[in-house]
């Protein structure tokens, strides 16, 4: 079984009451059933709390309540869990005890990550000198593949391999970024007629790197779609149509001083830009072996990097914040996500880069 995950993994710590935001807020948790078997042994008064917060959601699930606020309502003043403090670390609830770390398997691979709606998560994304990671092999044999095509999630590996380097390689972001996506639509071409056991190389040229003048008015329509989203804070629509009027005010020429501007005031920002595709290529590209759409998951990376550069142009210094909002509002939400990967394969999404 072949283990993989980023080199800062192991590093993270939560922030618990220091967090700038918190992961105990507005999503609905359905704690796991050995969570909920085992409550009755917890010391009072925390047992009578958790059987008083805990409720049905809309799916007739169990789940902890939000107070008005949005709040778990176990949260404690302090920004502490109270199941945490006054029980211990090992009485979370799995969905707690996990959060930001997530794992993706597939079959003999297993990959872990860091999601980046946690802004800790965020920040060592950000701050990491490169996007690098770190493969074990416990040297056993490989479980059965259960529906898992192992031709396509070969193609996938090579495929993916060759994006990180290239990603991680010299060059602009927006000329690699294309180039990943005129790569993804090759692929794609492969996959739909069934001839994914010989994937091309990646191209190492597509054409020569040039600015593209029409992504500041792409990048206005991308965020017009994201705000068209279903939010999970009021806030963030707004954020996105208030970034969109202001960017679509802006002259080109005005437009490239502030580029030129965001580029002196975060002189890592092509780094940063560097470590958020790769994580968003980590996290998605092998999902395409589930249902086969690669194309749309490359342009959802290409579209998700254009989008945060766009809003950290008028935040610097909030790029793990703008991230993690990011985030939680279209990378944890399943149908935000499929409405935009779908969206994306619609339109022409080589224009945003
Ligand atoms: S968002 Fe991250 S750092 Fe903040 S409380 Fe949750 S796990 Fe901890």
């Amino acid at each position: 079984m072949i283990y993989r995950r980023p080199s800062y993994y192991d590093t993270f710590r939560c922030l618990g009451g220091a967090c700038p935001d918190t992961c105990c807020r507005d999503w609905s948790v359905v704690p796991d059933d050995d969570f909920l078997a085992g409550c009755a042994a917890a010391p009072s008064p925390l047992k009578e709390r958790i059987a008083r917060n805990l409720a049905a959601d809309e799916d007739g699930d169990t789940c902890f309540r939000l107070d008005e606020r949005g709040m778990c309502a176990l949260l404690t003043p302090d920004g502490l869990c109270a199941i945490q403090r006054d029980w211990g670390e090992e009485h979370l609830c799995a969905h707690c005890a996990s959060y930001p770390r997530f794992i993706e398997e597939y079959g003999s691979l297993t990959e872990s990550s860091l999601a980046i709606s946690c802004p800790e998560a965020a920040r060592l994304l950000l701050e990491a000198p490169r996007f690098t990671l770190i493969e074990t092999d416990d040297g056993k044999a490989d479980p059965p593949f259960d529906g898992i095509d192992r031709t396509l999630l070969d193609g996938l590996e090579q495929s993916r391999a060759q994006v990180l380097a290239l990603l991680d390689g010299p060059g602009g972001i927006w000329h690699k970024l294309r180039l990943t996506l005129a790569y993804a639509g090759q692929l794609q071409a492969r996959i739909d007629r069934g001839r994914y056991g010989e994937m091309p190389a990646c191209p190492l040229v597509l054409s020569p790197p040039q600015d593209n003048p029409r992504r500041q008015a792409a990048a206005v329509q991308l965020l017009h779609v994201l705000s068209g989203l279903d939010p999970l804070r009021p806030g963030w629509p707004a954020l996105l149509r208030n970034r969109a009027e202001q960017l679509a005010r802006l002259s080109p020429a005005q437009y490239t001083a502030l580029c030129v501007r965001y580029a002196q005031a975060n002189p890592v920002c092509e780094r940063q830009a560097v470590n958020l595709a790769c994580y968003f290529v980590f996290r998605h590209w092998h999902k395409a072996v589930n249902d086969d759409a690669l194309y749309g998951r490359a342009a959802f990376v290409c579209a998700a990097v254009s989008a945060l550069y766009h809003l950290c142009l008028f935040q610097p210094g909030e790029e793990a914040a703008l991230w993690s909002q990011f985030s939680r509002e279209v990378e944890h939400d399943e149908d935000n996500l499929s409405e935009l990967i779908w969206a994306l394969c619609g339109g022409a999404p080589a224009h945003l880069l």
